[in-house]
Order: C-alpha cells, then structure tokens, then sequence
C-alpha cells in the first residue's frame, strides 16, 4: 500500500512545474490539499492534488497536463500530512518544481496574471479585483474544485460553466519572461542555474535546466524579486526564444515539451540523447516497428521549427495539418525542413507533434488518470 502510494507520488511529480511554456494553471498547495470532501479521506492528503490535476486533464481535454503550485513554508513540516508526503513535498521544493513561500499572499494571483493562466482556488479574492480585473472580466479564468462523480469538477466563480480558461501573458510577464534572472541567494532553486521545468524537465537538460524554463519573477514595488528569499534579481540577459510542441497519438495530445533556441531535441520510440522525447509508451505494435528509437529531431534557429528526419523509415509533414493523404510530403532520411506554423510532422500514421496551439485534441477523449497506480487505494469518491 505505502508503496503504490509512493509510486502515485512520483506520478504526480511529473505533473508539477514552474515552468512558463508548460504549466497550465496556478493553484495553492496548501489549499487544495485540504479538500477534504473530494473524497472524505484525511485532513489534509498530498493524493487530492492528483485528483485535482486529472480533473484539469479531463476539461483541457489533454494528458499529462502540468500545474504551477505554490506552497506556503509550513506546509513543508504540516503534520497532518504523512511523513512521506512531507519527504515528496520537500524534494519538489529543493527541485524547484514547485515555489515555496514564506508568506504566499496573492502571488498566486500574479503569476496567473503574469502567465495568463487559470487559478484553481475555492478562495474569493473580491477585494482584488481592481488590481485583477480578469478576475470578474474573464468568466473560467477562477474556478473552484468542488466534488463531482467520478472526481472533481470545476465552477466557474464568474459566469457559468466549468471550463478553466487561459487568458493572456500581461505586457508585464511578457517583458519579464523576455529575460533570465538571477537570484543573489546561493542555490536558489527558481533562479539558480534555472527553473524548475518538471519530471519533464528532461528536455530542458537535468540540473542545467534552460533558463527558458525560470519562473516569472515577483514584482514588488516594480523591482523583479525573488518570491522565495525577497531578494532583488540580477538581469542576466535575454531568455533564450521558446516554442511549445506538443506529441498527438492516436487524436489525443499526450505531452508537451519545450523547444528553446540552442538546445535541439530528439522525439522517439526511445531516444538516447539527453532530454529525449519518448513516445514509445503510446505506440501500438506497428507504430513500434516503424518509429526509430531516435526519429525526429527539432531545432529552434532564428524563430523557425527546423525538423530533421534521423530515422530509418522516414516521416511526413502534413502542411496546415490536413489529413489528406495526397498532402502529405514525404520525409526522407537525414532531410530536413521548416516546421511551418500549422504544419505537424507524422513518424508514423496517427503519431503528429506539431506547435501546441495549433494541434487540436480529437473527440472523444479519456485521459491516462495521474492516478493510475492507485488501483487498490479507497478512494472513496462520491457515486455518480
Ligand atoms: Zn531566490
């Protein structure tokens, strides 16, 4: 039992990151572990964190969707939490796959307005809707976890509906996010080396994470800060370009991944190289066959998407992504070629990564639960 728990945990590592191209909303740490009507369970439990992260993957109708948590400095010895879970949340803090704070206030609510994201909080911020419009402006942009069949669900606190909904980088996290920063704090896990961009921080390269990846800075009184120690950040110069790609198998989008400038990145059945893309876990027995460990390998040069075909069998582009078979362009082994802006890159029929934003999700979708190891565990959630 401890140990499938643990494996849960690992599970949901992967789903926590400070990373600005890859989190997909913002929530409070300490919060949400302690909705204890979701499934009845304990005061607080580390698991509801998971069911609230495939809630979010059942209305983004996508899997592997990551979160940007913040944690309040307490919770780190709460003692209504497990030892384990204790343990779990540190090394997330350490790793800076999560922003610990001494005091969270609304920073919350910044890096949702900074990065456009979502919040997923049942807190009702009314009295910071002047410096927030986009909190009564922008139905979906707060919703509230609440129990519903099968696992949480959300409400919109503004306008109907349940869908989380992305705003827009404010002019303001867009100038931040144009720079990298440093934090005169020795070992600074948000930004020391980099940030944290994940379990999928694989791509960014392990402990020499991009500095792509750094979360967006604190602003206080307009001066960028460090949110952990309240220090003043060093401009250390341009943040390398981005571009988020994202891998479909078979209609549905299984993960995304971060190309930055400078840093190309292998997409495979198993690819070797540092920070590979595997894909192997989703491949069907032909799709196996076919798609070379090492298959397809993007660059960022100058703003444009070159992709490279390293495989054996070869791949295809689909230009503007039409499914059309008398579209599709061959490409050959060793040949490269510009992603254009729509286009996807097939390694095997049904096997396309292409830019995330322009890779629509086929209906109907059942997304991988986070939760998947946990088949024994009584979870106790509520009968439809
Ligand atoms: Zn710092």
């Amino acid at each position: 039992m401890r140990f499938e728990i643990s494996k849960v945990l690992d599970a949901i590592e992967g789903r926590v990151c400070t990373d600005p191209s890859l989190a997909r909303a913002v929530l409070d740490l300490a919060e949400i572990i302690r909705y204890q009507d979701i499934d009845g369970g304990r005061p607080a439990s580390l698991l509801r964190l998971g069911m609230v992260i495939d809630a979010l993957s059942r209305e983004l109708e996508e899997d592997s969707v990551q979160v940007y948590a913040v944690v309040h400095r307490a919770l780190l010895s709460d003692a209504d939490l497990t030892s384990n879970e204790r343990m779990v949340v540190r090394r997330w803090a350490d790793d800076g796959l999560v922003e610990v704070l001494d005091n969270p206030g609304d920073r919350m609510l910044e890096v949702a307005d900074l990065l456009g994201l979502p919040v997923l909080t049942r807190v009702r911020f009314d009295g910071l809707r002047g410096r927030f419009p986009w909190l009564v402006e922008q139905p979906g942009r707060v919703v509230a976890p609440v129990p519903g069949a099968g696992g949480p669900v959300f409400i919109a606190h503004v306008g109907g509906g349940h869908a989380p909904v992305a705003g827009k980088r404010s002019p303001t996290g867009a100038k931040l996010l144009a720079r990298q920063w440093r934090c005169p704090e020795s070992g600074c896990a948000l930004f020391g080396g980099g940030g944290g961009g994940g379990a999928f921080a694989d791509l960014a390269g392990g402990a020499d994470r991009s500095p792509a990846a750094q979360p967006p800075p604190s602003l206080r009184n307009g001066v960028p800060t460090c949110p952990r120690h309240g220090a003043r950040l060093g401009d250390g110069g341009p943040r390398p370009r981005t571009e988020v790609l994202a891998v479909r198998v078979g209609g549905l989008v299984r993960r995304r991944f971060v190309l930055s400038e400078g840093q190309p990145v292998v997409a495979g059945r198993a690819p070797e190289q540092d920070g590979g893309i595997m894909l192997g876990q989703w491949l069907n027995d032909e799709a196996r066959r076919w798609i070379s460990r090492g298959h397809v390998r993007f660059e960022l040069r100058v703003g444009e998407v070159i992709v490279t075909d390293v495989s054996t069998n070869g791949s295809g582009i689909r230009p503007a992504g039409s499914m059309n078979e008398a579209d599709r362009i061959p490409l050959a082994p060793q040949q490269s070629r510009v992603l254009g802006e729509n286009d996807m890159i097939e390694l095997y029929p049904g096997v396309q990564i292409g830019r995330a934003e322009e890779l629509p999700t086929g209906a109907p979708f059942t997304p991988t639960s986070v939760m998947a190891e946990a088949p024994t565990m009584a979870m106790r959630l509520p009968r439809p």
